[in-house]
């Protein structure tokens, strides 16, 4: 039995409950034992491990919840040229970068399959604890097709990765059971076309609405939940009528769209760094040719709708289709929440408490409370009176997961 005591910081705890100056955190190998003030805590008399917060504040380890930690780019000559076995070296790198940034659990929206998951769990790999949803849904010709104009199917293929397009009620039901076979843990559901997209366009439906209810019921036939890509008006609604637990993105939502999302409690994920670096991208000619023209559109327009869904009190969740964009850039993402209008305490619930919730796993991660796994984060600045430094990872000194200390930066 070991112990360990975070002293000497600030409390963030992800309940929402407001801040514990001089507070304490006492974890028991890998759970969280006791958090609050110093003066309440009854210290156990054996060994314990000090940690020195150095006067920094104490939160719970981030969750993102939408990433694709197998991605650096979706530069589809990769696939082309590269050998397998480098995609998978090269997600040891990303892996790295994600916890560094203080994300300690993510969801990962498509690419990652259950091996990856393993090996991480397994301590094969240092990176976030994942949730996958293996290979997204797509139409023939939809968002996840890559087949090519050419002919060629450029996808990347190998067993425990099924292929996942699919058509029709019967062809939609038998792929939903594939990706459940390999091991998903979410359905993904690409209901709309998307900006990487080399056939299609963000604002196109993707799925009848009687495709979707079947993925959906087959998904709930496991107790397994779906989250939907969606951009275009059409296909969110389209999503949410069907009952999926979230909408990715939600560009071009409207107040109808908001209406049916709230009605039915289903998360919003706005992913606004995506749609910010994107831009940027393609403004400095960074990206390939097909992407400039949606990503340059799309912005203003997605900013301008997540301050209308943020109005209307929808539940965000943060995520930040890294992979799309660079690795490790993801708490950027909280600022880009505050734009949109939410209070930096807000923020940090979207991508703690709120994330965890969405993935299911409440119960373990989320919050610095006891019972809990201890995945903690040590920031050097307050992100409550300064919420942009979280997305520098030079800010976040120490990363702690399941009681492990994967990064302690010298003071
Ligand atoms: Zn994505």
């Amino acid at each position: 039995m070991k112990y360990s005591l975070i002293h000497n910081g600030t409390l963030i705890d992800g309940t929402g409950n407001q801040p514990i100056y001089d507070a304490v955190i006492l974890i028991k190998n890998n759970i969280i034992e006791y958090a609050g003030p110093e003066d309440s805590l009854h210290i156990p008399k054996t060994k314990i491990r000090r940690i020195d917060a150095g006067g920094g504040h104490i939160l719970p380890g981030f969750v993102d919840g939408h990433l694709h930690i197998m991605a650096n780019g979706f530069r589809m000559e990769d696939t082309i040229h590269n050998p397998l076995s480098l995609y998978f070296y090269k997600a040891v790198e990303n892996m790295r970068l994600t916890i560094e940034a203080g994300v300690t659990t993510a969801r990962d929206a498509g690419l990652a399959d259950y091996g990856v998951k393993m090996a991480v769990d397994q301590g094969l790999i240092v990176g976030p604890r994942l949730q996958v949803s293996i290979s997204p849904l797509s139409i023939t010709g939809g968002h996840f097709d890559f087949w090519m104009k050419s002919g060629f199917d450029i996808k990347t293929s190998y067993p425990g990765y099924p292929d996942s397009v699919c058509d029709g009620i019967s062809g939609v039901r038998r792929k939903v059971r594939e990706v459940l076979r390999a091991g998903a843990e979410v359905v993904k559901i690409m209901t709309t076309g998307g900006v990487m997209s080399i056939n299609d366009r963000p604002e196109f439906s993707q799925f009848s609405p009687e495709e979707l209810n079947v993925i959906v019921e087959e998904a709930g036939y496991r107790g397994v939940g779906t989250m939907a890509h969606a951009h275009g008006t059409e296909g969110i609604k389209n999503a949410a009528e069907a009952g999926v637990n979230s909408i990715e993105h939600g560009t071009y939502l409207d107040n109808e769209a908001l209406a049916m999302i709230k009605k039915r409690d289903i998360y919003l994920v706005p992913t606004l760094i995506v749609q910010k670096l994107n831009k940027e991208h393609a403004e400095s000619g960074t990206i390939p040719e097909y992407m400039v023209e949606d990503a340059l559109k799309i912005m203003d327009i997605h900013r301008r709708n997540m301050k209308k869904a943020y109005k209307a009190g929808v539940t965000m969740v943060m995520g930040t289709d890294c992979g799309v964009i660079e690795h490790g850039v993801n708490l950027q993402e909280l600022g880009l929440l505050c734009d949109v209008g939410m209070k930096p305490m807000e923020a940090i619930l979207s991508g703690t408490k709120i994330a965890a919730q969405r993935l299911g796993w409440q119960d373990k991660i989320g919050t610095i409370e006891p019972g809990k796994l201890a995945d903690v984060v040590i920031t050097k600045t307050d992100p409550l009176s300064d919420i942009n430094s979280l997305g520098n990872p030079d800010n976040i000194k120490v990363v702690m997961k399941d009681g492990r200390i994967i990064k302690d930066l010298p003071r």
